[in-house]
Formats: C-alpha cells, sequence, structure tokens
C-alpha cells in the first residue's frame, strides 16, 4: 500500500485562492483577467473539458469565453481568429483546443498565439523560451506535473528521473522541467527496447503515454515516486496509463486519476491568464 496519495485536489484549491485574490485586484481596475479557448471541433470529449475548463475559471473568477469556429473552420480562418485574439487587448490567454478539424494542424495554428498569450505553451516559441531558461508559459500538464511534486515535498533533484513519452504537450516539457529542478532525466518512447529496464530505475517516474493502466507493478522499482498523466475513457469512469491496484503496492508514492495532474493543469491554466494579464498590465505606458 502506498505511503502517499498525490492528490492534486488541495493543490488546485491552493492555485484557486491566489489567481481568485489577484484576479479580483486586476478586475477592480479595469483589467478583468479573460481567457479565450478557441473550439473547431464538435467533439464530445473536447466538449467536455472545455465546459470544465470554464468552471475552474468561474472558480478563480476568470472570464472564459469560447470561441466557437464549427468543425467547417479552415487553416486561415482558425489562423484569422487567433491572430486577432492575440492583438485583442481585453484577452489575456488563448488556447486552441484539439482536436482541429481534419487538415488542419496545430502546427500552421500555434504560431499565431502571442507568446504573451500563450498560457498553454502551445507556440513553438515558448517551448523554446523553456528549453533557454527564459521567462514564459510552460505547456499547463507538464508544469502540473512537477508542481504536484513540489506540493508533496518531493525533492527530485540528483534523482533519476523516467518520463515515459515525448509528446510536445507532455514528455518534452516534463522532460526539461525535471532537468531545471536538477533531476537526471531519461525520456523513453514507443522505439524504447526494454522499457522496463529504464522504468525500474526510475526513482521518479512520470507517465504520459496514453494507454490504460500500461505501467504495472513489475515497471516500478519499489519506493518510487509514481505520477500518472494518462487520462483514458474505459468503460466504467477514466483510468490512468498506471495499473493503479498493482503500483500501489509497491510505490512509495502515486497520483491518482482523476484527482491527480488533471485539477492542478486546469487550475495552472486559469492562473497562467491572471499572470498574462497582470504582466500586460506592467507593459502598459501611463499617458
Ligand atoms: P501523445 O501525443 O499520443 O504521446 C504519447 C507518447 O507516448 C508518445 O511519445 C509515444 O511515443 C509514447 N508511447 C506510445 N506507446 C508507447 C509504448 N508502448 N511505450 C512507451 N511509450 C509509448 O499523448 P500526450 O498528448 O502526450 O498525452 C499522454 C496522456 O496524457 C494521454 O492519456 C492524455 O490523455 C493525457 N493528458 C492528460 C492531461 C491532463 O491534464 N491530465 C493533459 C494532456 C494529456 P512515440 O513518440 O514514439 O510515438
Amino acid at each position: 500500500v502506498i505511503d502517499v496519495e498525490l492528490s492534486g485536489v488541495r493543490l488546485a484549491q491552493a492555485i484557486t485562492d491566489r489567481a481568485r485574490l489577484s484576479a479580483r485586484s486586476l478586475a477592480a481596475t479595469g483589467r478583468a483577467p479573460t481567457l479565450v479557448v478557441v473550439v473547431a471541433t464538435d467533439d464530445e470529449s473536447s466538449a467536455w473539458y472545455v465546459r470544465s475548463l470554464a468552471r475552474s475559471a468561474a472558480k478563480a473568477e476568470v472570464t472564459c469565453e469560447i470561441r466557437h469556429l464549427g468543425p467547417a473552420a479552415t487553416t486561415s480562418g482558425i489562423q484569422r481568429a487567433v491572430r486577432d485574439l492575440s492583438a485583442d487587448p481585453d484577452v489575456h490567454g488563448i488556447i486552441v483546443q484539439t482536436p482541429l478539424p481534419p487538415g488542419v494542424s496545430m502546427v500552421d495554428v500555434a504560431p499565431w498565439i502571442s507568446v504573451d498569450k500563450d498560457v498553454d505553451g502551445a507556440n513553438p516559441a515558448s517551448l523554446g523560451r523553456l528549453m533557454a531558461g527564459y521567462p514564459g508559459f510552460a505547456p499547463a500538464t507538464a508544469e502540473a506535473v512537477v508542481a504536484l511534486l513540489d506540493h508533496h515535498a518531493i525533492d527530485v533533484a540528483g534523482r533519476h528521473a523516467v518520463v515515459v513519452g515525448r509528446s510536445t504537450v507532455v514528455g518534452k516539457p516534463v522532460g526539461q522541467l525535471l532537468l531545471d529542478r536538477d533531476a537526471t532525466v531519461t525520456v523513453c518512447h514507443s522505439r524504447t527496447p526494454d522499457l522496463v529496464e529504464h522504468t525500474r530505475q526510475a526513482d521518479v517516474l512520470v507517465v504520459a503515454v496514453g494507454r490504460a493502466r500500461m505501467i504495472r507493478a513489475g515497471h516500478v522499482r519499489p519506493g518510487a515516486v509514481v505520477v500518472d498523466v494518462g487520462t483514458n475513457a474505459v468503460e466504467g469512469g477514466l483510468v490512468g496509463d498506471v495499473d493503479s491496484a498493482g503500483v500501489a503496492a509497491v510505490a512509495a508514492a502515486l497520483s491518482p486519476v482523476p484527482g491527480g495532474v488533471g485539477p492542478v493543469t486546469s487550475m495552472l491554466l486559469i492562473e497562467h491568464t491572471v499572470r498574462a494579464a497582470h504582466d500586460a498590465a506592467q507593459r502598459v505606458i501611463p499617458d
């Protein structure tokens, strides 16, 4: 049985409280933080996610607008919408929701998100900033992983962190954030032979693959800390990439799904929006 459940619920609440305080003082000066989510899909799980994001925003008294472009939106239509939002001084945060319509790639859209408003670190320039150690927004899910470790007082410095998954939204930026905290980082992926060889060496194992319960007790070194980023819809609800029942017997700490990385991610997006509104206010040159 695990010693520590790495719950994200309390941390998400603390971020909400912090963001709300800051949002209120910005609103009092006429700069109510505003997030716009660009949606170009009918996808039901995406609609569910956007609604939950809007609820998170409401808790922190941040305005959240959904800009529906419809599933027939074109690359240039989405680019124009994002460009206009980037130029709009009343908008502080921009998220482009996936999936995008068939034939439209995030690669063509993300560069149009102003880096100052890129609250989910989607613009490649934001990722460049992250790599180079410049201020900017990291992808929220990746940041949520390290925020969860910090919150539970798990220090990764000098430890071996193994990340399974190398996507641009999770795996790669998590690897960078762990490296920034002085972990020794190994990143595994679908072409890694003998995955178990690597995962068994992890002091801290972060899993972001998208395959229900693929990481089992045998993948985990006894006493390791395991963060499960996966969210997989299965019959009976949502499960992670980690077989929690098995892994809980060997790990020292394990994040639950749901209730771990997820709620922290949503609130970080809202907090980033508040920070973007704050930074925008600092950039205004007084008359
Ligand atoms: P993704 O873009 O599909 O990337 C998955 C990664 O896993 C890829 O790098 C892939 O390797 C690797 N992989 C696939 N099969 C593997 C295997 N058998 N062994 C080792 N590696 C394997 O997914 P993602 O966007 O990073 O998301 C990962 C998971 O996190 C999903 O379940 C997603 O729903 C979840 N997620 C959660 C949140 C949250 O807030 N909680 C946010 C975002 C994502 P290759 O690169 O070689 O293909």
